[in-house]
């Protein structure tokens, strides 16, 4: 998708620091961490939001949310982690999603208040 800043870290345009990568996403760390551990797990198709996903982008997600556990040494996660979707909605961005692609914060690396 043009103008897009994670298909253009996907393809190369843009660097990025890239933890890990397979056929169905690629992780990196946030240009602005949140927390002491920040990561982005980015699906390599372009879709926007939840509500754009068909029957094959579910068990694909399905796939990433499964590899994120088996990521926990490389990623440091071992002592737990919080994944957020930040969703545009229909009417308006109470999450404040920035990036118009769909993608998975990680926050770990110290305890996380709410
Ligand atoms: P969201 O508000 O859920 O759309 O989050 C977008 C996230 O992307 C923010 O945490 C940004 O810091 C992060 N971000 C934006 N541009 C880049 C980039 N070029 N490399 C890494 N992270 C980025
Ligand atoms: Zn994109």
């Amino acid at each position: 998708m043009e103008n897009c800043v994670f298909c253009k870290i996907i393809n190369g345009e843009i660097k990025s620091n890239i933890v890990y990568q397979d056929e169905d996403f690629v992780v990196f760390t946030d240009l602005n961490p949140k927390a002491k551990l920040h990561y982005l797990a980015v699906p390599r198709k372009h879709f926007a939001t939840l509500a754009e996903m068909n029957e094959t982008d579910s068990t694909m997600l399905g796939r990433i949310l499964a590899k994120i556990p088996t990521l926990s040494q490389k990623l440091g996660l071992q002592n737990g982690y919080r994944l957020i979707i930040n969703q545009k909605g229909e009417t308006g961005n109470d999450a404040g999603q920035e990036v118009m692609h769909l993608h998975i914060h990680i926050l770990a690396g110290e305890r996380l208040e709410m």
